[in-house]
């Protein structure tokens, strides 16, 4: 089969003829139609340690059909449109069994990571990580699915627990995540500040549909807050970059009793700047504020993601779709931050 590897750490995607995976009991062979492209991936393989094996097919948001299952599979058969959870998760531990999946004690990793990924035509993926795709969903629409848009299900409902008459600030949100991000916290009923740097980005997030746009080249993002708000500030911030800076200004610009969530991920070895930032304890006991860690989504809250994409109630938004050959160069676009929204891959 055709797949993009890469053989060792800093080294290039290479589209290449491989065998095709095999699958143990309670795995199934996944004929991949989509897969999403994004800075997760790219981040992934440009910090030191992330990957502890090569060479390496990667790729995490999935879709596509199940054309072979092992012997002890029984939730799913073959010709089932699936997608898929990419954390490789026990099953067993108290996090999995207490709906934390996510913070699984005995994790081996994520696939694209620990395990080859969908920039290939077939992937192997654990029965407990695939997701059927319901009726009407695409298969492109079902990868970002997975990630993209759960990511905002869990980081709008779970975490910044926002409800009507809340006001979110999303810091980030021309992004992949920030453009479903903002839909999100809309269909939860919040008034919704979306920031992000720059005019293009600016006129990319009004088509969303955000309430107020924020725009950090002219300024402080806190100060903007306070004066859209009458100094009150937000009732949560989400925030998709996860720098030292916009961290701090994503703290400044909480109302009282106001959520912190953190969503983005800016690593040092591939930012060559170190995201810890400064919290004042004094401020957030008088203030009464909370962190979150918003880490990924749990399969329940895919499931629901689909749901709410089958009902029309969020609009996926892929912005450019590539073939498996083209995915190298869109990886360097990415990382010149040169994409706006998300772009995914469409297996040709
Ligand atoms: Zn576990």
């Amino acid at each position: 089969m055709q797949a993009l590897v890469i053989e060792e750490f800093g080294g290039d995607l290479q589209l290449k003829e491989v065998p095709k995976p095999k699958i143990g009991p309670s795995e199934v062979l996944v004929q991949v139609s989509a897969c999403g492209v994004g800075l997760t991936v790219v981040n992934l393989l440009a910090t030191p340690g992330r990957v502890k094996q090569y060479p390496r097919i990667p790729g995490h948001e999935i879709a596509g059909r199940i054309v072979e299952v092992g012997s002890q599979v029984r939730s799913v058969a073959v010709g089932t449109r699936v997608t898929n959870h990419f954390y490789l998760t026990c099953g067993q531990c108290v996090n999995c069994r207490s709906g934390r999946e996510t913070l699984c004690l005995a994790s081996i990793g994520n696939v694209g990571q620990a395990t080859d990924g969908g920039y290939a035509e077939y992937v192997a993926l654990p029965e407990r990580n695939v997701i059927a795709i319901p009726d009407g969903v695409s298969d492109i629409d079902a990868a970002i699915g997975s990630d993209a848009i759960a990511t905002p299900y869990h980081a709008c409902i779970k975490e910044a627990k926002l409800k009507p008459s809340d006001t979110v600030l999303v810091v980030g949100a021309a992004g992949g995540v920030g453009i479903h991000m903002i839909q999100m916290a809309s269909l939860c009923g919040a008034r919704v500040l979306a920031a992000d740097l720059g005019q293009v980005k600016m006129d990319f997030i009004q088509t969303i549909g955000a309430d107020l746009l924020i725009d950090a080249a002219k300024g402080s993002i806190a100060e903007q807050v306070m004066s859209a708000t009458n100094g009150i500030g937000v009732d949560a911030v989400i925030d998709i970059v996860g720098s030292k800076n916009s961290l701090e200004q994503s703290l400044a610009s909480l109302a009282v009793g106001g959520r912190l969530v953190i969503v983005g991920s800016s690593p040092a070895g591939v930012y060559q700047t170190d995201p810890s930032f400064l919290v004042d304890p004094q401020r957030l006991l008088h203030r009464g504020l909370e962190i979150h860690a918003a880490r990924y989504v749990t399969l329940a809250e895919i499931g629901r993601t689909l749901e709410l994409i089958r009902d029309k109630k969020i609009k996926p938004i892929v912005t450019q779709t590539v073939s498996l050959a083209e995915i190298p160069a869109l990886h360097q676009a990415i990382r010149n931050g040169q994409t706006l929204g998300r772009v995914g891959m469409i297996m040709t």
